[in-house]
């Protein structure tokens, strides 16, 4: 059951180019299918979220954080009365705007481009996938995807204005994003938040003691878990008490962002839309939580030691690479060297560097004179 301030299907504002409805499939189950086809969306696999290959192979990458945000999301959008279809397409696009090597990718591949006078953004480049860089079909270039689905790509977690960015007008950058598209952020915020906690403690990055201490009601729901199962090893224990967490989490998130609905008196996708402020958020204190939690993963995982190593490689990877296919484009392939006669070089070249995985920079950067940096040392088990 839809609510009545939910996206429809049937009244999305349709494709660029128009198509002969599906016999059995709607519009944004169409899209969802597209995303999942895609190229983008495979090398999500081989692309860094926190921890490389180079770590371990069952830590997430961008492909396994995906499906989690697209199972979060799907869960909170069903208790929502939203769109599940349009927030499982959503989730699923969400990240194959990245470069490889996670953060520390997109900041080097940032600091490339502002040389030449404009910024990488992953959500601007994931819409320049869909919309240009996919080549699947024989009518058009691009996925073709609903706008509902390229509206979320690009308002999903930051607002552009339309001064700074007039080729994105047909976006309606003065209105919020349906609901929808508003709840892949948070969705997102708490999958890698509680993912990279796992991840970080699976590392032996992160101890019990400092996550205990340092990330707010874990201690508390830790103490829970061990009461209920007194026999379990700690690795259960921490799960329980994980798992608690993410739990409490989204279901603040649903109760909150119904109570900033009924407030706000919405009943309808405009009303959504014409609202001053988003209304999918947490409550005040549970958002205190989480961004508490967020600043303690900054500090002792994302910026720790143990993972600098990684992070200055990579943007020495990606800007001595950048360099390289600037001064001589022959180093690029052909299509690209084609795209530069109508582009600026540093423009294709940050879309190719962008396409990447970490395996094929990697390989790229031996061809070219490089050397592949050491392997990290493995933490002890
Ligand atoms: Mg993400």
């Amino acid at each position: 059951m839809l609510a009545d301030y939910a996206v429809r299907v049937e009244q999305s504002r349709g494709r660029r180019h128009p198509e002969r409805p599906h016999a059995y499939r709607n519009d944004f189950q169409r899209d969802r299918d597209r995303v999942i086809h895609s190229r983008a969306f495979r090398r999500l696999e081989a692309k860094t979220q926190v921890f490389t290959r180079r770590y371990s192979d069952h830590f997430r990458n961008r492909l396994t954080h995906t499906i989690e945000v697209a199972q979060i999301a799907r869960t909170l959008a069903g208790q929502l009365g939203l769109n599940v279809d349009l927030v499982e397409a959503l989730a699923l696009v969400h990240d194959v705007g990245h470069p490889p090597f996670g953060h520390a990718g997109e900041k080097a591949l940032n600091a490339a481009v502002r040389e030449y006078g404009f910024c990488f953004d992953h959500n601007l480049h994931a819409l320049r996938i869909v919309e240009d860089f996919e080549l699947r079909y024989a009518a058009f270039r691009g996925l073709n995807l609903t706008f509902e689905v390229r509206e979320g790509i690009i308002k999903h977690s930051r607002d552009y204005s339309s001064n700074d960015y007039p080729e994105l007008v047909e976006y309606m950058l003065d209105s919020q994003p349906p609901l929808e598209a508003q709840l892949i952020d948070l969705a997102d915020e708490l999958a890698y938040t509680t993912a990279d906690l796992d991840d970080g403690y699976e590392a032996r990055l992160l101890t019990l003691e400092q996550i205990r201490s340092g990330v707010p009601g874990f201690d508390d729901l830790y103490r829970e878990a061990e009461k209920s199962y007194p026999a379990a090893i700690e690795k259960l224990l921490f799960n329980e008490a994980l798992k608690r967490v993410l739990d409490s989490w989204a279901g603040d998130l649903i109760g909150n962002t119904q109570t900033q609905i009924s407030v706000a008196r919405i009943s309808s996708l405009s009303g959504v839309r014409a609202c001053d402020h988003r209304l999918v958020s947490l409550g005040a204190s549970v958002e205190d939580d989480r961004r508490k939690a967020k600043e303690f993963l900054y500090q002792n995982l994302y910026y720790s030691a143990a993972l600098a190593s990684e992070k200055s490689d990579a943007e020495q990877i990606i800007g001595d690479l950048f360099s390289l296919y600037v001064d001589d484009p022959t180093n690029l392939p052909t299509s690209y060297q084609q795209k530069a006669k109508q582009e600026p070089i540093a423009r294709v070249v940050c879309d190719y560097i962008a396409g990447m995985t970490d395996n094929y920079i990697f390989e790229q950067y031996e061809k070219h004179g490089g050397k592949k940096p050491e392997m990290v040392l493995r933490p002890s088990p």
